[in-house]
C-alpha cells in the first residue's frame, strides 16, 4: 500500500513557503525512489547501530566501575549467555564487550558508507533530472520567453544554480544522517537519565530556536546573492557575445565599469552571506559547551549523591553529549547551508514553473504537406497582447509561388513570417494551411516541411559538415557536397584548411557574412523543404557574394513555396505576388507590375531603391 499524505495536511504543507519552493524539486525524487529509499534505510541502520554501540559502551563502563555488580541483561537469554558471556569471569566479559563494540562500529560505518553512496547517487540523479527538465522547459516554452529573459541568466540557472541545488540536497541528506543519529542519542539519553535529558533538551531547544532566527537571515541574504550572480552571468555573456561592438565603439571603459559593478555586487552579497553563515558555528559551539558544563554540575551536585544515577550512566551520558555537540553544530551548519541555497532553489523553481509561461501546444494531425495555400485570416499579433505589431493581416500564399514581403524596417515583415512556422501564435484571427488551422498540426511535422534562410542564421561551433547537415543524422557525404555546390559554397569550403571538417568558431566567426549565408542556404537545400522562408540580407554584400547568393537562392526556390522578406528589386520583380506592409498593416498586395501602376507604396519604394541604386552606381 502506498502512503498518502492526508489532503488537509498536504494543503497546509503546500501553502508554506518552504514547501512551495521545494515541491517542484522534491518531486523529481520519484524518478529514483528506490535509490532514495536505500539511502534513507542505510542511514537509519547506521544510526541504530550507533545506539547498539552505546548499549555496549554502558555495559563496558559498568564492568569497569562496578565489576562486582550484577551484569547487564538484554532480556534475550541466549544473547546474554553466548554473546555477552554473563557467566564468564569479569575480564572475559570486558573483552567480549570490546569485541562487540568493534563489530557494531564496523557495521555502523559500513551502513553509513552505503547510505552516503546511495545519497550521492540520488543527488546526481536529481541534478540529471533537473537539467533534463530545465532543457525540456526551454525547448517547449514559446520564443517570447527568450526575448524577455537574458540568456546569461538562463545559462547561470542551467549550470551554477543546478550545482547549488545539488549541494542543498547534499546538506539535506547530511541532516538526515545526523538527525537520525541524534534521535538515537536522545533515546539513549532518556534511558540513561530522564532528568538530565529533559534539562538538555530544553536548553538545546532554546539554542536551536535562536539559531533558526539567524538561519532565516542567511536565507534572505542568499536571494540577493543569486540575483547578483545571474546579473554577472548576463553581463559576462553580453560582453563576450558583443565583443566586436564593444571594441568598435571603444567601449572598453564603459564595459569595465559595468563588469566591475556586477562583480562588486557578487562580492558584497557573498561577504554578507558568509558573515552570517559563519557566525552560526561559533555561536552554537560556545552555547553548547555552556550547556554541557551546566549538566555536569547538576549531575555531580544532585543526581549522583541522591543515588538516582550511577557513575557509568553519567559517563555514558557525557560521552553521548560530547558526540552530540559537534553533530548539533553540523546540523545547524547544514540548515544554514540549505538556507543559503534557497535562492538557487527558488531560481530553478521559477524557471520550471509552467503557470506563468506561454507554450505552443502541438496539434495531433501530421502535416501532410501543402496542397493549395497558406491563408492568413484577419490575423492580429503582438509580442505583448496589448501592443499589436500586426493588424488584421489577411493574405493568401499559394503553393509553388514566390511571395515577396516589402516594407520599411519595423513594418512587421519578420513578425509575419515568424507566424508561419508557429514561432508565435496569433492573438486574434487564424492561419490556415489548406483550410486547416496551423494549431491542429503536429508542430514538428509542420516545421519539418519548412526551412528558413536568414541573415542571422546560427552557425554552431562544429565542423562545416555538421553545420550543413544540422540535426540530420547518417547523411551521405555526396548529399552534403551537392548541397554545398548548389549553394555556391563548395568553392570556399574547399579552400578552408580542413575542408568540410574545418571547425567553425562560436557563431561562425571564421566566416564572412556572405559565406555564412551560403552555409545557411546549403543547410536549407539539404532539408529539401517544401516551404522556404527567406530573409534577405539588408547589409551590403560585395557584388560577387551577392551574385553567388542570388544565384543559389534562385536554385533553392525552384518548385517550392517561397515567402521572402525582400530587400532587392530583383526578388520583388521575380515574385508572383508582392505584399507591402506599413506599420503592421498590409497596405497593398498583387503582381509587381499592377502595384507599380497603382503608384502607391510599392511605387514609392521602387523609386527609393532606384535612387539608391543610382547613387551606388555613380
Ligand atoms: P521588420 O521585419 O519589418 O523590420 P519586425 O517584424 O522585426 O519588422 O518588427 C515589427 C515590430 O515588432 C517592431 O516594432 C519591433 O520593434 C517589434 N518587435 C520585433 N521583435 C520583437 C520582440 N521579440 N519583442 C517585442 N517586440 C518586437
Amino acid at each position: 500500500m502506498r502512503f498518502k499524505i492526508p489532503l488537509g495536511l498536504r494543503k497546509s504543507l503546500k501553502t508554506t513557503q518552504f514547501w512551495q519552493d521545494n515541491y517542484l524539486i522534491l518531486r523529481e525524487f520519484k524518478h529514483f525512489r528506490i535509490i532514495a529509499i536505500f539511502a534513507v534505510v542505510f542511514t537509519l541502520l547506521a544510526a541504530s547501530f550507533e545506539g547498539v554501540s552505546l548499549g555496549f559502551l554502558l555495559a563496558f563502563l559498568q564492568n569497569l566501575t562496578e565489576p562486582n555488580a550484577e551484569p547487564v541483561h538484554t532480556g534475550a537469554e541466549w544473547f546474554d549467555v553466548w554473546i555477552l558471556g554473563v557467566n564468564s569471569p569479569p575480564t572475559e566479559q570486558i573483552y567480549r564487550i570490546c569485541a562487540l563494540i568493534l563489530i557494531a562500529t564496523l557495521i555502523r560505518v559500513s551502513c553509513a558508507y552505503a547510505g552516503k553512496v546511495f545519497s550521492g547517487i540520488a543527488q546526481s540523479q536529481l541534478a540529471y533530472q533537473l537539467r533534463l527538465r530545465l532543457f525540456e522547459q526551454l525547448q517547449s516554452v514559446s520564443l517570447s520567453y527568450f526575448t524577455k529573459t537574458r540568456s546569461g541568466e538562463l545559462v547561470n540557472s542551467l549550470t551554477a544554480e543546478v550545482m547549488q541545488v545539488m549541494q542543498a540536497f547534499d546538506a539535506i541528506s547530511f541532516i538526515l544522517i545526523v538527525g537520525s543519529t541524534l534521535l538515537v542519542y536522545a533515546i539513549a539519553m532518556l534511558l540513561l537519565s530522564w532528568q538530565l535529558t529533559l534539562i538538555s533538551l530544553m536548553l538545546f531547544g532554546l539554542l536551536s530556536a535562536g539559531v533558526s532566527n539567524l538561519i532565516k537571515r542567511v536565507r534572505e541574504a542568499s536571494f540577493e546573492r543569486t540575483k547578483a550572480r545571474s546579473r554577472y552571468a548576463s553581463v559576462a555573456l553580453e560582453f563576450i557575445n558583443g565583443i566586436r561592438t564593444v571594441q568598435a565603439f571603444a567601449a572598453q571603459d564603459f564595459e569595465r565599469k559595468r563588469f566591475h559593478q556586477s562583480i562588486a555586487q557578487i562580492a558584497n552579497t557573498e561577504i554578507h552571506s558568509f558573515r552570517l553563515s559563519a557566525s552560526v558555528e561559533p555561536l552554537t559551539e560556545g552555547l553548547a559547551s555552556t550547556i554541557i558544563i551546566a549538566m555536569l554540575i547538576v549531575a555531580f551536585a544532585s543526581l549522583i549523591p541522591q543515588g538516582q544515577l550511577q557513575i557509568a550512566s553519567v559517563l555514558t551520558f557525557l560521552f553521548v553529549l560530547f558526540r552530540m555537540v559537534p553533530m548539533v553544530r553540523q546540523l545547524n551548519n547544514a540548515r544554514a547551508k540549505i538556507g543559503s541555497f534557497q535562492g538557487s532553489i527558488r531560481n530553478i523553481k521559477e524557471l520550471l514553473r509552467t503557470d506563468n509561461k506561454t507554450y505552443l501546444p502541438s496539434g495531433a494531425i501530421q502535416f501532410p504537406g501543402l496542397q493549395r495555400a497558406i491563408e492568413f485570416r484577419a490575423v492580429d499579433f503582438g509580442y505583448e497582447p496589448q501592443c499589436l505589431v500586426l493588424h488584421n493581416a489577411t493574405l493568401t500564399i499559394k503553393k509553388g509561388e514566390t511571395t515577396a514581403l516589402v516594407g520599411a524596417s519595423g513594418a512587421g515583415k519578420s513578425t509575419l513570417v515568424d507566424l508561419i512556422p508557429r514561432f508565435y501564435d496569433p492573438v486574434a484571427g487564424e492561419i490556415l494551411a489548406d483550410g486547416v488551422n496551423l494549431k491542429s498540426f503536429d508542430l514538428n511535422s509542420l516545421r519539418q516541411t519548412m526551412a528558413i534562410v536568414s541573415q542571422d542564421t546560427f552557425i554552431f561551433n562544429a565542423s562545416v559538415r555538421d553545420n550543413i547537415a544540422y540535426a540530420i543524422e547518417n547523411i551521405h557525404e555526396t548529399a552534403i557536397e551537392k548541397a554545398a555546390r548548389q549553394a555556391n559554397a563548395w568553392e570556399f569550403i574547399q579552400e578552408l584548411p580542413e575542408g568540410l571538417d574545418t571547425q567553425l568558431g562560436d557563431r561562425g566567426i571564421r566566416l564572412s557574412g556572405g559565406q555564412r549565408q551560403r552555409i545557411a542556404i546549403a543547410r536549407a537545400l539539404l532539408r529539401n523543404p517544401e516551404i522556404l522562408i527567406l530573409d534577405e540580407a539588408t547589409s551590403a554584400l560585395d557584388s560577387v557574394s551577392e551574385r553567388l547568393i542570388q544565384e543559389s537562392l534562385e536554385k533553392l526556390s525552384v518548385g517550392r513555396t517561397v515567402i521572402a522578406i525582400a530587400h532587392r528589386l530583383s526578388t520583388i520583380v521575380r515574385a508572383d505576388k508582392v505584399v507591402v506592409l506599413d506599420r503592421g498593416r498590409i497596405v497593398e498586395q498583387g503582381k509587381y507590375q499592377e502595384l507599380l501602376e497603382q503608384r502607391g507604396q510599392l511605387w514609392n519604394y521602387h523609386q527609393m531603391q532606384h535612387e539608391m541604386d543610382s547613387v551606388n552606381l555613380s
